[in-house]
């Protein structure tokens, strides 16, 4: 099916209008052609639950790809799974978790492609243990600009396979994937909760334990400052063993059964502004009612990795302008930047409630993956006057520290800064001249940045 729509990012910024083509694997390589050959130049892109925040999962005027097909073969001896690229997370899960098998990486939300997990490189609360997705994936077929389909792995072509993972759809359409799962023996969480007042402690204390977990992440108040600036919540998280569960759990350790999704009623553009004025008290509520320390409770799948998933359609409450997700990674000798960028965004109070910190392991091979050992902050930012200018002088600080931003979630940043934050960016566009030389593949954020 071919209609055309206006399609925009999780966050809502910019929407456009294009081509959207729903089809099977078996047919990517026509619709790629046929665009490529338009003449238009106006791009192809492939698309997958529009999950990424900006502008790149979209072409202006252009035609974008919806994979249909959702096949998931999973091995349950060896977790090796062979999956279809437009199957979303959650379906992935619901296969493998009754079997015993979870999925390597997950982002903060299940309802994600694997083509798009693949092209994102996404990371997860496991990062500084288990690295990025594409570190799991072992090989992929995808359809070239030319309209050929190649099977790739880090062995056959491994400039091909680290340029597409991470390389935000620009070299392909990614149309299946072999990707080993992790086994596990339940499907709940054990959880260790701290809570702390500012932000040395949180960091210091996440720095110290992080080792003896397997997931961790921190919630941070954007809306304090002084003393208090940075105080949060850190989670610690393994999955729970049989034998550490009791009652139902105990009997059917594998149920997993994820509850549908309850709407955002009746969002208007107001909405927006009472959400703002509500940020600092909902915070404080937050903050409160975490327990100072808790250790050994148990908690599900979708509480631990995916709460937001719960309510649909929550990027609807940023009211008509929508909102930007700012994503950062600086060293870990560049704490302060953690600090600094904080302070700031407290002083000009345009933060909410969603901030979250993280600490990455090791960097993938991704050429423009985007972890690298050191801090990640993400802060949410509803649109308002003034946001690009404070956007832009957070960047100057990151970029400063040594850092860079998260293509998945930017729609504000400039060229500049991406060739500044990604070392690898020379080596990425030779294999992109090699394999799409007429950039049959475009999207909004490539037009942007030109990448
Ligand atoms: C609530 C929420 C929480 C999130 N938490 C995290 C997090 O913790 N960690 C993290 O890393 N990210 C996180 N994200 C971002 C999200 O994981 C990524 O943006 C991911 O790429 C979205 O997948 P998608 O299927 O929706 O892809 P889309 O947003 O539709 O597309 C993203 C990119 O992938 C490309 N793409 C999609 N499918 C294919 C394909 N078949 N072949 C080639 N390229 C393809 C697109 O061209 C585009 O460039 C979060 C997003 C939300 C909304």
């Amino acid at each position: 099916m071919t209609d055309s729509r206006v399609v925009s990012g999780w966050g809502r910024t910019s929407p456009v209008s294009c081509r959207v083509h729903e089809v099977v694997a078996g047919d990517v390589g026509s619709v790629v052609v046929a665009a490529g050959g338009s003449g238009a130049g106006r791009g192809v892109l492939a698309r997958g639950l529009g999950r990424s925040y900006g502008d790149a999962a979209q072409a202006s005027g252009g035609d974008l790809i919806r994979l249909v097909d959702g096949g998931i073969d999973l091995d349950v001896s060896t977790g090796v799974v062979t999956v279809d690229a437009g199957t979303s997370l959650d379906e992935l899960l619901r296969v493998s978790v009754p079997a015993g098998w979870f999925v390597p990486v997950t982002p903060g939300t299940r309802f994600v492609t694997v083509g798009g997990a693949i092209a994102a490189d996404v990371h997860g609360k496991n990062h500084h243990r288990d690295g990025s997705f594409g570190g799991w994936v072992e090989s992929f077929d995808m359809v070239l600009a030319s309209g050929e389909l190649v099977s790739v792995s880090p062995v056959s072509d491994p400039g091909l396979f680290w340029a597409t993972v991470g390389g935000m759809g620009l070299t392909g359409v990614i149309v299946s994937a072999r990707v080993r799962m992790i086994p596990v023996e339940t499907s709940r969480m054990l959880v260790s909760t701290r809570r702390f007042g500012d932000l040395d402690s949180l960091m210091a204390s996440m720095t110290e334990r992080d080792d003896a977990f397997r997931y961790s992440v921190a919630w941070v108040d954007a809306t304090v400052s002084g003393r208090r600036l940075g105080r949060g919540v850190v989670t610690w998280g393994e999955h729970a063993t049989r034998d550490a569960l009791s009652g139902r759990a105990g009997r059917e350790p594998l149920s997993y059964a994820p509850s549908q999704r309850v709407g955002v009623p009746g969002v208007v553009g107001s909405v927006g502004v009472v959400r703002r004025w509500n940020a600092a008290a909902f915070s404080e509520a937050w903050f409160r009612k975490a327990p100072v320390s808790r250790d050994g409770e148990v908690q599900s799948i979708p509480a631990f990795f995916h709460p937001l998933d719960g309510v649909a359609d929550w990027n609807r409450v940023y009211g008509r302008r929508g909102f930007v997700q700012y994503q950062f990674v600086v060293p870990d000798t560049a704490v302060d930047t953690v600090r600094q960028v904080l302070e700031r965004v407290v002083v000009s109070k345009p933060a909410d409630f969603l901030n979250v910190l993280k600490r990455f392991g090791a960097a993938g091979d991704g050429m423009l993956s985007f972890p690298m050992p050191g801090w990640t902050l993400t802060v949410d930012l509803p649109v308002v006057d003034g946001l690009g200018a404070l956007l832009h002088e957070l960047d100057d600080m990151v970029l400063s520290a040594g850092g860079r931003v998260y293509l998945a979630k930017d729609a504000h940043t400039t060229p500049a800064m991406i060739t500044a934050g990604y070392l690898r960016l020379a080596e990425w566009r030779s294999v992109r001249d090699r394999v799409d030389p007429t950039r049959v593949f475009q999207s909004d954020l490539a037009r942007r940045l030109a990448l």
